[in-house]
């Protein structure tokens, strides 16, 4: 497949950290761009207006840019297609609103939340499926007159149309068709008069551009919504790629309940980016041969749209620290040390100043700890005695070694044996040892 004019875009919504799921998405946005010559957008999703905060965006920028994920429009960057956080697009969903009213293809319901609540409560116990009734399709100009002058709330909902087909093209999972009358009339302003991001998304992908939607499997029941909603503006739709599901290893979706889930935690857990970016790209394509290891820009090489699958992922924690443990051997070893010496620090291992003779030693230790060391955390376990006192020798070993008649006459004996070898490593260490 060879994919033309590429422009997609990764959609975080500021509510929290790049969770690994975000990262994963992120990631294809990444690489079905630059495979195929195209641009990455980057649009902040702040329309949840309680939840969004500036921080949470500038830690989604600062993880995205640690990955080595770049993007050619959006904060930072620009772009022609701006502005590309939603909230300073409110006009645009606003006019796409009223030329909405204007097609007749929008309403306003007055239903209150007790009141959907209850609609929803018969149609479980009838066991129809829990919809939108359309009551308030039903009303009279002369009733909006009188609700509207009553001043009460209200949201707006899309018409959606009574037996139509919609076909979702989906490059990962062929066409997807829907019947329209599956769908309610679904709400597109909230009480609150703020849009919901089915219509912000639908119309954002269509003005900026977007030729392929990445994004995970979960919003493919939004995606005939978005459709209809754009087929009505007279506005382009987009293709889909939606991704796999990422899952723990109890088989449910994955998340905070299953431990470290967000890019930052893997980076305080001493992760390289390399590692992340690796392990990520096997959840949800593969090279279809045996490799295991891919740079960014390997994948950028190796990866195509057609080695896409669809079937879901576990996350495997070992996995990905057997990965991790390649990627420290592979990039450079002052980057190694880099991390070692944030970690020690924070262990208080290691004073603030690091002097060139410590660096030196912690690259030793590295060496020496070897595969061991799957993440430079792992210091922690293998090599803490380096650093600290050691507090307490295990006791076994000290019943088995210390006190017996020949300690020290083994201990002397190893002197004699080590001292002096050359080379003094470890081979010729052992072979003394055994001698
Ligand atoms: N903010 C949405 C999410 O993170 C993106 C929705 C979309 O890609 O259209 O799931
Ligand atoms: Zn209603």
């Amino acid at each position: 497949m060879e994919l033309k004019d590429v422009r997609t875009r990764f959609a975080p919504s500021p509510t929290g950290m790049l969770h690994f799921g975000n990262a994963n998405t992120a990631l294809f946005n990444w690489l079905v761009a630059r495979r195929y010559g195209g641009k990455v957008i980057l649009r902040v999703e702040d329309t949840d207006l309680d939840r969004s905060t500036d921080n949470f965006e500038q830690m989604i920028i600062d993880d995205l840019k640690w990955l080595g994920i770049d993007w050619d429009e959006g904060p930072g960057m620009g772009g022609d297609y701006g502005p590309y956080h939603q909230m300073h697009r409110v006009d645009i969903y606003n006019d796409c609103v009223k030329k909405l009213f204007d097609l007749d293809m929008v309403y306003r319901c007055y239903c209150t939340k007790e009141e959907l609540d209850a609609e929803r409560e018969i149609a479980v116990k009838t066991k129809r499926p829990p919809r939108y009734s359309g009551k308030c399709r039903k009303l009279t100009p002369d009733d909006h007159a009188r609700l509207e002058k009553e001043g009460k709330p209200f949201t707006v909902r899309f018409k959606t149309p009574r037996k139509e087909k919609v076909v979702v093209k989906d490059l990962i999972r062929g066409d997807i068709e829907f019947m329209s009358d599956e769908l309610d009339d679904f709400i597109i302003i909230r009480s609150n008069g703020v849009p919901i991001f089915l219509l912000c998304n639908a119309v954002d992908d269509a003005m900026m551009k977007i030729t392929h939607v990445v994004r995970g499997e979960d919003h493919i029941s939004n995606t005939p919504k978005q459709v209809l909603i754009n087929r009505a503006l007279g506005l382009s739709v987009p293709e889909y790629l939606h991704t796999s599901m990422i899952l723990g290893p109890d088989r449910t979706k994955l998340s905070k309940r299953h431990g470290a889930v967000s890019v930052f935690q893997f980076r305080e857990l001493g992760y390289l980016p390399e590692a992340l970016v690796n392990y990520l790209a096997f959840l949800g394509w593969n090279p279809k041969d045996e490799r295991e290891f891919f740079s960014l820009d390997e994948l950028k090489d190796a990866f195509t749209v057609e080695a896409m699958g669809k079937a879901p992922s576990v996350f495997d924690e070992n996995r990905l620290r057997y990965i991790n443990s390649h990627w420290m051997m592979a990039v450079s070893r002052d980057r190694v040390v880099d991390l070692a010496v944030v970690f020690l620090k924070k262990k208080g291992w290691l004073p603030e100043d690091v002097s060139q003779a410590d660096r030196d030693k912690i690259s030793t230790i590295i060496e020496i700890t070897g595969e061991r060391l799957k993440t430079i955390n792992d210091l922690e376990t293998y090599a803490d005695f380096f650093f600290t006192e050691v507090a307490e020798y295990q006791p076994e070993g000290v019943k088995k070694h210390f006190n017996a008649e020949d300690t020290v006459a083994n201990l002397k004996l190893i002197a004699e044996e080590i001292n002096g070898l050359e080379p003094f490593n470890h081979e010729t260490i052992e072979k003394a040892m055994y001698k």
